[in-house]
Order: structure tokens, then C-alpha cells, then sequence
């Protein structure tokens, strides 16, 4: 094994004891401006705008239609649901735009709320350890997003409303990126990626398709904090997610 190769090794007990995931969590294989249309809620199927009413289908496939600096300034100016009267910041994603791997959260919190960037509290800490477990590092062919774009007040899960007004935002993302492999990080990820109401416990372990790519659910990192007894299953779903990757033909 080479120096670097050790001081991986090294770094990844280091993460795991951290974790307190050690020894269960020891890796078995080595391896290898425009404004989008300005629209709040009206009512059913239609929006209103600073233009007149406008189609929900013709907002969608606007912003389907949009390459990242508009998509992102597309975001920041978004008022398409009551999110955008509580929210700090908009919390558009960060990473790798070519990334191989997709991770997908709810919703941001109070600390991306400040800071506009995903996954940055005790959540996105144990995410990072998450993903150096099986040798990936945020930014690194690893893209992070939610399947909202504001904070719902109170850490409450979005609704269906404002998933489904935010959805286009995503949409259009996965498009651009064109991930290999997506992990939708709970429950609310894993419901509006599969459009499924199933539990979290029924959609682990197996692989699932959202617009032709492979979806792999596990636990939010939020969850994994408050309930410690379930790291084994996590880690179980991330050595999946890595030879996954594997059998998909890449390196990492
Ligand atoms: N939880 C999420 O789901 N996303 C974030 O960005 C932060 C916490």
C-alpha cells in the first residue's frame, strides 16, 4: 500500500470513530437572467406573474429550458410558493456539475437558510462523513441539492405544494448533470423522487429509477443523528450505493 494510500486509510478509521461507527462501519472492499416566470400561487394549474397569468406547464418548461446561471438567478428571484416570504436565502445546490453521483435532502434549515449553501449543520457534517466513508468529498464528482429551494419555517417538511413548485428547479438540474446515480436522503426525498407515499423502510435496499436513473433511498443524515440504532442500515445503503457505482462502469 502506498503512503497515500495509508493515509486514506488512516483518515477513514478516523472519520468512522468519529462517527462512533467503528467497528461495524469498517469498509469489507477496497476500491478501486433571466427570471424564471415570476409566479405565486393562484390556484389550480395557473400562476400569477408580473406578466399576466401563466400556465404552471409553461413555468415548468421555461425553466427546463434554462442553462445554470439562469436557472440560479431563476431560483434566487423564485416567489412560486410561501417559502419565499419566510426565507433568509434560496439554497440552490453546490457541487461537482458534472458529477457522477447526485445527492438529494428535503429541505434546507436554519444554517443554509443563512448561508445559501446545502447540507451545512450537524446534518451536512455527518453527510461529509457519509460520503468520505466511501471515498467521496462534497464537490468532488458529488453534486448536493434538495428537493426544496427555501427553508420551510421551522424545519417543517414541505408541502406537496411547494415540493411540487420547486420540482422544475430539480428537474432541470438532473438534466444538466446528468448524475449516474442519485441518493435521496430521506423520506421526503425519496417520496417526491419516486412519487410514492412507501416508507423509508420498504424503499431501502433496492434500487429505484427517476427519469432513467438509478435512485438508491437511505436515511437523512438529520434522522441518523436522532437515532443512532440505525447506522448499520446506512452503511449497508452506502457500501450498495458504491458498488452500484461500481457495476455503472466509474472509478468512484
Ligand atoms: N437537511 C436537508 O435536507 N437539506 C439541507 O440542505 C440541510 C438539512
Amino acid at each position: 500500500m502506498t503512503a497515500v494510500g495509508n493515509s486514506r486509510r488512516a483518515r477513514r478509521a478516523e472519520i468512522l470513530k468519529e462517527l462512533g461507527l467503528t467497528p461495524l462501519w469498517r469498509a469489507k472492499v477496497t476500491n478501486a437572467p433571466n427570471q424564471a416566470p415570476a409566479v405565486e400561487e393562484a390556484g389550480s394549474g395557473e400562476q400569477v406573474s408580473g406578466h399576466g397569468v401563466v400556465a404552471a406547464e409553461d413555468r415548468r418548461s421555461e425553466i427546463l429550458r434554462m442553462g445554470w446561471d439562469q436557472l440560479k438567478t431563476s431560483v434566487e428571484g423564485c416567489i412560486a410558493c410561501p417559502l419565499c416570504r419566510s426565507r433568509s436565502r434560496t439554497v440552490f445546490g453546490v457541487g461537482d456539475m458534472n458529477a457522477d453521483w447526485l445527492y438529494v435532502g428535503e429541505g434546507p434549515g436554519a444554517e443554509e437558510d443563512a448561508t445559501g449553501e446545502p447540507f451545512v449543520g450537524q446534518a451536512g457534517k455527518l453527510l461529509d462523513n457519509m460520503l468520505a466513508a466511501i471515498d467521496l468529498k462534497r464537490g468532488r464528482n458529488v453534486y448536493i441539492a434538495n428537493i426544496v429551494k427555501c427553508r420551510p419555517p421551522g424545519n417543517r417538511n414541505p408541502t406537496p405544494h411547494e415540493a411540487h413548485q420547486c420540482e422544475p428547479y430539480l428537474a432541470r438540474q438532473i438534466e444538466m448533470i446528468k448524475p449516474k446515480l442519485i441518493i435521496a436522503l430521506g423520506k421526503i426525498a425519496a417520496q417526491n423522487l419516486l412519487h410514492t407515499d412507501a416508507s423509508i423502510a420498504s424503499l431501502r435496499g433496492r434500487l429505484h429509477e427517476h427519469s432513467g436513473i438509478p435512485v438508491i433511498v437511505t436515511y437523512h443524515p438529520a434522522y441518523l443523528l436522532r437515532t443512532l440504532a440505525d447506522k448499520a442500515k446506512v452503511w449497508e445503503d452506502l457500501c450498495f450505493a458504491r458498488s452500484t457505482m461500481q457495476s455503472l462502469g466509474t472509478s468512484e
